[in-house]
């Protein structure tokens, strides 16, 4: 028994990203007098904790952070080149590591990079920060009633602190705005026409970025309430059941190796769309649609040098947070009849070469990004084993994921569209578009979907109650039902604040 845990709280919830952060914060709002224990197996590795590492200012501390992140097996900072994991083949972005087997099964199209952060505010802590609202088939219908989901998403947008005018001087970006709205906008309701991508940034008085992470989610009312804790170093191996209801957590001490049990009157697991299922099927919390309908989103990009275009000399556009602030963020909204999400901007992580910036025009070079609905099937899935498991000691899990027809048909029109829109912009780098590895958008969703019944097709309620078992929530993308091709973290928040909502309304 380790002497850093309760023995019991009202509230358990395992894992630090945004959504487990969400539910932390709506309970210090709503529920002061609620006790409520956070359990994440990662490091801290920022300050507040949960802080976006792109706010550490010094290169090597920040190269520090997110080597920590990087999870188990985790390398040493001096074995990391360029912020690749060198352990495979394959690329993981810097903060993230990927699957060490079962990413692909033969004659399947797998996951091969889709990756995870360990640390305390989780992918949260490395993201771009993208946060736009889903549109057409991407919205929740039996959400809609009365405006619940646009009030749920109103505070997403409150917890992750969203605005649109953080690259407002961006240089060139007025300029991409008006060639991408005249190649695309014909046809399109407001709503949908090229605009500023919402961000999860703000600007602070000195004129330097801030990207939000877990830390603006939990915001003061979370870190000054004296009964949150959050323990890191804390993994999580098990959700306790008892007469069929949620009862509390087994969580291993990372430092100690100790296991302790932690009751708690409700569980919530927010552990990523891979591991939220993962510690479910570790408990014998089995509903059929656990781990299935496993989408992400095919990831197009494409590069190019913005077009006639005058240089301001006095524009201030490097950016010392890892992102170009010459071009900003636009965004390109998806549509039923476009299904793509579009994102143009600086990549901070290309993964193709970029010409290196013209001296004479920093900033000049654009890429852009089309982000895919995936077709949704019950056999794309994630497995997992009953002997064999992964560094953590969980059960060791399998891909099972394919691109249907239609998938590739979207795919083909990805490419033929972003070829269009960039070249409405400037010149291509290329003469092609490149598709990503499937897993690249780090948007893999699905596996713990929400639904009005419980039909057997998804695993929670409109509430994020897992079905048959009161008082288990879960949270993340995993609980996200459509296919959507726009980011989807502030979706996931969004269902967050209606199941922590739901909580408090259960503690009182
Ligand atoms: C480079 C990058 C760019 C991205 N850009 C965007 C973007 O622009 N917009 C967008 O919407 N999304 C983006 N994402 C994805 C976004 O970060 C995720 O959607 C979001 O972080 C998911 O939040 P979460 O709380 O569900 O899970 P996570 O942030 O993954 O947090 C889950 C946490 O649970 C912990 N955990 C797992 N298992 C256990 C256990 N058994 N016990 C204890 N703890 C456990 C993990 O260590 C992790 O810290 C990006 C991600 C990356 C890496």
């Amino acid at each position: 028994m380790s002497e850093r845990y309760p023995e019991s709280v009202d509230v358990a919830i395992v894992g630090s990203g945004p959504t487990g952060a969400a539910y932390a914060r709506i309970l210090s709002e709503r529920a002061p007098a609620a006790t409520i224990a956070m359990f994440e197996v990662g490091p801290t590795v920022s300050n507040p904790p949960g802080a976006h590492v792109k706010n550490i200012a010094d290169p090597a501390e920040r190269a520090q952070a997110q080597v920590r992140s990087e999870g188990p097996l985790a390398r040493d900072v001096t074995d990391h080149v360029g912020g690749i994991v060198k352990t495979t083949q394959r690329r993981a972005r810097p903060g993230t590591f990927l699957l060490e087997e079962g990413f692909q099964v033969e004659g399947e199209d797998g996951l091969p990079v889709a990756a995870f952060s360990s640390n305390v505010g989780g992918m949260a802590a490395h993201w771009t920060g993208a946060c736009p609202r889903p549109n057409d088939s991407e919205r929740i219908g039996f959400l809609e009633d009365d405006g619940v989901f646009e009030d749920l998403l109103a505070e997403g947008d409150r917890l992750l602190g969203v605005t649109t005018d953080a690259f407002d001087s961006s240089p060139y970006a007025p300029l991409i705005r008006e060639r991408l709205a005249a190649a695309a906008d014909a046809g399109r309701d407001p709503h949908e026409r090229v605009q500023r991508m919402p961000l999860a940034v703000h600007r602070r008085d000195d004129g330097r970025l801030v990207w939000s992470g877990s830390d603006v989610v939990m915001g003061d009312v979370t870190r000054d309430n004296p009964n949150f804790h959050l323990f890191d170093e804390s993994l999580v191996t098990s959700v306790l059941v008892e007469n069929g209801r949620a009862a509390g957590v087994l969580v291993s001490d990372r430092r100690t190796g100790e296991s302790s049990e932690v009751r708690a009157r409700f569980v919530v697991v927010a552990a990523d769309a891979l591991r939220t299922p993962q510690l479910l099927w570790a408990s014998g919390i089995r509903p059929a649609a656990l781990g299935r309908y496993l989408n992400d989103q095919a990831q197009i990009v494409f590069a190019v040098r913005i077009r006639d275009f005058t240089i301001d000399a006095d524009a201030e556009g490097a950016g010392s947070t890892g992102l170009s602030e010459y071009s900003g963020v636009t965004w390109v909204p998806f549509t039923d009849e476009a299904p793509f999400h579009g994102q143009v901007m600086q990549l901070d992580a290309s993964p193709i070469k970029l010409a290196d910036d013209d001296p004479a025009a920093p900033g000049s070079i654009v890429g852009l990004g089309l982000f895919c609905a995936k077709d949704l099937q019950w056999q794309d899935r994630v497995e997992f084993s009953a002997d064999a498991t992964d560094a953590y000691g969980l059960p060791a899990m399998t891909i099972h994921y394919t691109l249907t027809d239609r998938d590739r048909e979207v795919v083909e029109r990805a490419k033929a569209e972003i070829v269009r829109l960039g070249t409405a912009i400037g010149e291509p780098l290329d003469d092609r578009p490149f598709q990503m590895p499937l897993g690249a958008s780090l948007h893999y969703q699905g596996t713990t979907r929400m639904g009005p019944v419980d039909d057997g097709t998804s695993v929670c309620s409109r509430e994020s109650e897992v079905w048959g078992t009161p008082g288990l929530f879960v949270a993340g993308n995993g609980v996200i039902p459509t296919a959507t091709a726009c980011n989807p973290t502030l979706t996931s928040v969004a269902l967050a604040v209606s199941g922590a909502r739901a909580i408090a309304a259960g503690l009182a």
